[in-house]
């Protein structure tokens, strides 16, 4: 990897400067593969670059370059950091699933699974766009990166690719430069921190700094080479002065003198506002040794030649950050009193320090055992091991579980904000994440432009769009498949709402209707005889009362029985008259035959939640019905043929008399067995006439009968008898049907 030498800030690392390099060739990239790979595997990777070359076949780069010139550099960067073979030949394709038309099968077919696989996966990433500069945003389109990488060597893939791009900006417009050079410090400058990967993060900076503020770039590029000039004498002055220290000890180090880089300068000046002398001015060591402990002697030593200044002292050995760095950091107050930087680490640290997770290769290359990206979960859980014993630090194994073992999602809103949500999470969870008003009147979704329905998991990276209707309410079936704690309480929270809503308005009717058997009514009636039954019977108010009532938890002739005072002898005959019709509230057939002479509950199918049409029997406009009053849940219509009915018998005192309303246009579910003759596309026949009739399947079961016939179970919603009459004689016309009959409970 080119490394950025102190010398390398004077000109700023633009891109596309026009000192024609020498072409680097697919021989170069195996020659320098031939140091630490197989032979066998070097072939594969010269076959991976042939595959890529055709593809690319007279495609360019802006530069004019063939375009394949870009996946061999990304290539040749990974070569650098001695990834896995499969790593290179994947860079090496990593652009054609996006630019050619060549698709994954074809990969798998060509170079197997895992080499598909993170072509596949470093597709995916260069898809989806990052498009708002907040920086919550940028933060969780981080997140929704690592999310959606499986395998760590995706990222590293597109790292490289980024860095490629970023050193080859040169050609591009204004404004497209400035643009990736945003994303980049927004969000593979980070990526490539969290992965501990200092040496390309350092270069990807720089390049990102010198092309979003060229003029600033520039002034500290000169403050720097100016003060170079000054510091050159301190600098060997205290090299000198620590080496010959050690050397007294008899510990060995390598002493470096280390510059900071242009970026980390204007950072720190930014941040901190400070001076640049005030950054700059500071003299930074690193001393590299052999083992840990000689770490710890050689700090004696230096805090030994220079005071350290106070509360500067760090033990990142002990304690490692969070990426994984390993160092000892001390502050010492150096001669003529300018303040000395410290770093003091191993080899094996320094390594870790420079290339972060992909140092795992660099330690392993030519370790044949397991797959090199075993071996990256393994560094990974290694340094989370560390982090342990070390004494804990939540942020860090929480930093590490979100972005390596996720369980979230992440997805874009149409406009571009990015919503974190819990993995599994449906439209419907999206949508309450949105706006509580959002999720309560949500009747689709559309995922990618496309509708979904609303139950649809939802995946890292989709654009997600919810479809709101005025007046629509969130379904009770919903609860089945939400999954976070924001939709199901709202949700659950609405539909209680609702239906203490409708079971006031269907108490009030039924305590109506009792009332006007005996000719009474709830406004004529004395104000105090209500008060004190609701006192009676320690209800708060008269809606509580009714909501009761409309629950089933009061029956509405008791209470209308005693609504009426028992001591007022003129009122005796009334309370006799609630009295009888008790009694012939009890439905006709309970009597044997007669029907009862009071005026039926009228039902229009739109009373909601608390009037409910049972699943047994499936009655509809023109049946017979009766409604059994069940706690808490209002009354049940049922088919007066229902051979449930007879089973509640001996609760008469539940049952009450209703009757479908004339105006009902609501629709019913009711199902229907249908004997069809075994052929292809009988069912498929029946659905169409179905279809055809204006009615919808609801649910539909199919099941062999014998090697000649099959029954079809059919629930199908219709608006009435007459409806559905039409629609088994259209049924029962077609060749293939034998018999159709309704199922009643
Ligand atoms: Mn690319």
């Amino acid at each position: 990897m080119k490394i950025l030498e102190p010398s390398a800030h004077a000109a700023p690392p633009m891109a596309g400067d026009d000192t024609p390099a020498p072409v680097f060739s697919i021989d170069d990239l195996c020659a320098m593969l031939a140091h630490y790979l197989e032979p066998e595997h070097v072939d594969q990777v010269r076959h991976a670059y042939m595959f890529g070359a055709e593809a690319h076949k007279g495609q360019q780069r802006i530069s004019g370059e063939p375009y394949i010139s870009h996946p061999l550099a990304v290539a040749r960067i990974l070569a650098e950091m001695h990834l896995d073979y499969h790593s290179i030949m994947a860079a090496l394709l990593h652009d054609v699933i996006e630019d050619t038309g060549i698709v994954k099968e074809h990969l798998t077919k060509e170079f197997g699974e895992e080499v598909a696989d993170l072509v596949d996966g470093v597709s995916k990433l260069t898809q989806i766009k990052f498009q708002t500069k907040a920086e919550a945003q940028a933060e969780n389109f981080r997140k929704m990166l690592l999310a959606m990488t499986r395998d760590i060597r995706v990222i590293l893939v597109k790292l490289a690719d980024r860095l490629h791009n970023m050193r080859t900006l040169g050609p591009m417009m204004p404004d497209k430069r400035r643009r990736i050079a945003r994303e980049t410090l927004d969000i593979y400058v980070p990526i490539a921190h969290r992965l501990g990967l200092n040496t390309l993060r350092l270069e990807l900076e720089e390049l990102g700094f010198a092309t979003l503020y060229p003029m600033r770039y520039r002034v500290l590029a000169e403050a720097v080479r100016k003060a170079r000039g000054n510091r050159k004498e301190v600098l060997q002055k205290i090299t000198l002065a620590m080496e010959s220290r050690l050397e007294q000890e008899g510990l060995t180090g390598h002493i470096l003198g280390r510059e900071k880089h242009l970026y980390s300068v204007y950072q720190k000046m930014r941040g901190k506002h400070v001076s640049f002398s005030e950054v700059f001015d500071v003299y930074a060591f690193r001393i590299i040794v052999e083992k840990v402990d000689t770490c710890y002697r050689v700090l004696g030593v230096v805090h030994g030649l220079y005071k350290p200044v106070p509360g500067k002292f760090k033990d990142y050995i002990a304690i490692p950050k969070s990426n994984g760095y390993q160092a000892i950091h001390t502050v010492l107050f150096g001669p003529y009193g300018v303040p000395i930087e410290v770093q003091i680490r191993t080899e094996d640290m320094n390594k870790v320090a420079e290339s972060g997770i992909a140092a795992h290769w660099l330690y392993k290359a030519g370790d044949k055992s397991g797959g090199a990206h075993i071996r990256a979960r393994e560094w990974l859980r290694e340094v989370l091991e560390m982090q342990k014993n070390a004494g804990n630090s939540l942020e860090f194994v929480e930093n590490v579980k979100i972005d390596l073992f996720p369980d979230e999602v992440y997805v874009f809103t149409p406009k571009g904000k990015i919503m974190q949500l819990v993995r599994g999470a449906t439209g419907v969870d999206f949508a309450y994440a949105v706006h509580t008003d959002v999720g309560n009147s949500c009747v689709a979704i559309k995922i990618d432009r496309h509708l979904a329905p609303l139950s649809t998991a939802l995946n890292n990276g989709q654009t997600v769009e919810v479809i709101t209707a005025a007046g629509a309410q969130p379904n009770p079936a919903w609860l089945n498949f939400v999954i976070t704690g924001k939709a199901r309480a709202n949700i659950r929270n609405y539909l209680k709402n609702l239906k203490s809503e409708e079971a006031i308005i269907l108490g009030k009717r039924l305590l109506d209707k009792a009332l006007a058997e005996v000719s009474l009514s709830i406004v004529t009636l004395p104000e105090e005889w209500v008060m004190r039954l609701l006192q009676d019977l320690k209800v708060k108010d008269l809606d509580s009362l009714y909501e009761d009532i409309g629950l089933g938890n009061r029956m509405a002739a008791l209470v209308a029985h005693r609504l009426i005072p028992v001591d007022d002898v003129a009122n005796e005959r009334s309370r006799t008259g609630i009295k009888n019709v008790l009694t012939r509230y009890v439905p006709a057939w309970l009597k044997g035959g007669e029907r009862s002479a009071s005026q039926p509950l009228l039902i229009k199918g739109t009373e909601g939640m608390v009037v409910a049409f049972a699943k047994c029997c499936h009655p509809i406009p023109g049946d017979q019905v009766l409604g059994f009053v069940s706690a808490g849940r209002g009354i049940v219509i049922h088919s007066e043929e229902c051979k449930n009915v007879a089973e509640f018998r001996n609760r008469p005192e539940k049952w009450i008399d209703v009757q479908w309303a004339p105006e009902v246009t609501s629709e019913f579910p009711v199902e229907v067995r249908v004997d069809v003759v075994n052929q292809r596309g009988a069912l498929a026949t029946v659905a169409a006439a179905i279809a055809e009739m204006g009615a919808n399947i609801d649910n539909l079961q199919f099941e062999e009968r014998d090697g000649k016939y099959s029954t079809l179970t059919i629930v199908v919603e219709v608006r009435d008898r007459v409806h559905l009459a039409k629609i088994m004689r259209r049924i029962r016309s077609l060749d293939i049907v034998a018999r159709i009959n309704r199922t009643k409970g």
